[in-house]
């Protein structure tokens, strides 16, 4: 018989509220997302600060480069205080544990702080918690050697440096199967040869993080290995800057870059010889969590504005608030948010509960549901603002590539559909001979010889 309903033992390990667990394909019925009231202040006060010091940012200096240039006086003059308020407030790289500076917070903790980052494209950089450079941090403190760790990890948490991570190679991103660039032992140092494209802030990183087959003769699982090369390596060749949407050819900040023979040492390797997929699930789990649930947060953004246009706009002598279609789209809008929100929750408290290799299914999940919910949320807002949220005027059409991209980076969403359906899958089994176990006839026979001499009882009754 196929498993539609199972039940678990209690998986609750911190004291709070698990006793019994439901699953429907795994699905988990109960979770406690509660926080306790000094947490609850922090975040007041981290919604202030973004709102009153951070936002601004956004408006004054335009451009996702400017994020990632730590060389600048925007950095020097105005970043940088702000990061010494959040150090202060001990709310710095939250995601790190203590040794590296960081609090060691859970993810749900770390979901709730990303909602209100993900309302400020400067947030998470004046939290130090910005992509890439978080999980290339938490790649060289699992795998640097001290001295890596001196150079680039220690300036990387500081906020003093930037980093890169260059893994997709122009023939293909998504089959890792299709990769070529190719690193070479050569005595004390390897070489490395070939292409890769959207390596994103590269020409303000310090640092790449690099993917490389090292043994083209084993399954690309095995065969692959992580290096990394300093920016500054002889051979590393910017072919160009790829922008996104409406950047002018020529600008943006994803590097299409040749490595030619690029030689770093040995010691470079990061993992073992053939551990790359190891070394690269260390920064996409949270990660990709905190990309939803930054996406929590501009998704709220969008309903606020939706709200407020409905409110404001009259059409036919009365508002748009009062059209059924709009109060649709307001419903539709406020319970996906809502929905995707518990979701990400429930995801972060698994990886809490189980580690995030265990809860694989709930981040792909997140990953899945992350571009849907913020694009449909972002076309009803730009729909209820007619011509102006189509314009330049108003943020909505760069939230709607922001919203197309996440579908894309660190895997397209059929990718992330394929593995959620694999993991699903194996909490059934197959029916027992040709019918499914909910055939009726079959069901229905059964129930009757079970309850065979009631029924012949109560048949005589009539
Ligand atoms: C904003 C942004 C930032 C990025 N930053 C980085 C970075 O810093 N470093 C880096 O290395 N890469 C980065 N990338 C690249 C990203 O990882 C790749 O774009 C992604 O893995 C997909 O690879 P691809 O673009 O080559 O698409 P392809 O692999 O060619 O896939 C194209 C399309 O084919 C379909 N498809 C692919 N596989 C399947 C499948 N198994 N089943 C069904 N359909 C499928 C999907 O529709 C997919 O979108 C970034 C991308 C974006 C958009």
């Amino acid at each position: 018989m196929g498993c539609g309903l199972t039940k678990r033992s209690p998986v609750g390990t911190d004291g709070r509220t698990v006793s019994i667990v439901h699953t429907h394909g795994g699905v988990i019925s109960m979770a406690d997302f509660s926080l306790d009231p000094e947490f609850e202040e922090q975040l007041d006060w981290i919604r202030g600060f973004v709102k009153a010091e951070i936002e601004p940012l956004d408006l004054a200096f335009e451009g996702e480069e400017t994020v990632y240039n730590k060389s600048g006086h925007l950095y020097s003059d105005v970043i940088r205080p702000l990061q010494q308020v959040v150090k202060d407030k001990g709310l710095w790289s939250c995601h790190l544990t203590p040794e590296y500076g960081g609090q060691g917070y859970g993810q749900v903790r770390l979901a709730y702080m990303n909602e209100i980052l993900g309302r400020s494209q400067f947030a998470p950089t004046v939290f130090g918690s910005q992509a890439p450079d978080s999980g290339n941090a938490e790649i060289l403190a699992h795998y640097g050697t001290d001295e890596q760790k001196e150079r680039y990890l220690q300036p990387l948490l500081d906020g003093y440096i930037s980093s890169c991570y260059s893994m997709t190679e122009p023939q293909g991103g998504a089959d890792p199967g299709v990769f070529t660039t190719r690193a070479v032992l050569d005595g004390d140092e390897w070489v490395i040869d070939g292409e890769k494209w959207y390596s994103s802030s590269l020409r303000f990183a310090a640092f790449v993080i690099v993917m490389a087959v090292t043994d083209p003769d084993v399954s690309i699982y095995k065969g692959m290995s992580m290096f990394l090369v300093p920016t500054d390596s002889p051979g590393l060749e910017v072919i160009r800057n790829v922008g996104t949407g409406g950047e002018a050819e020529g600008h943006g900040g994803h590097a299409y870059v040749r490595y030619n023979a690029v030689r770093v040492p040995k010691d470079n390797l990061l993992g073992g010889e053939g551990q790359a997929f190891e070394v690269a699930q260390t920064r996409l789990g949270g990660g990709r969590l905190h990309h939803a649930m930054r996406t929590v947060g501009a998704v709220g953004r969008c309903l606020d504005m939706l709200c407020e246009r409905a409110l404001s706009r009259t059409t036919q002598g009365e508002l748009l608030a009062r059209k059924q279609m709009t109060q649709e789209k307001i419903a539709d809008s406020w319970i996906e948010l809502t929905q995707f929100r518990l979701q990400v929750l429930h995801a972060a408290w698994r990886v809490d509960q189980v580690g995030g290799h265990a809860a694989r299914k709930e981040i792909a999940a997140v990953k899945v549901a992350t571009p849907k919910v913020y694009r449909e949320a972002v076309l009803r807002t730009m729909q209820l603002h007619g011509a102006l949220g189509v314009s330049n005027e108003m943020p909505l059409s760069k939230m709607l590539m922001a919203s197309v991209t996440m579908g894309i980076a660190d895997g397209p969403t059929e990718v992330h559909k394929g593995t959620l359906a694999r993991e699903v899958l194996k909490s059934y089994r197959p029916a027992e001979g040709d019918w499914p176990s909910e055939h009726l006839p079959d069901r229905r026979a059964a129930a009757r010889e079970e309850f065979a001499e009631i029924l012949e009882i109560v048949a005589a009754e009539y």
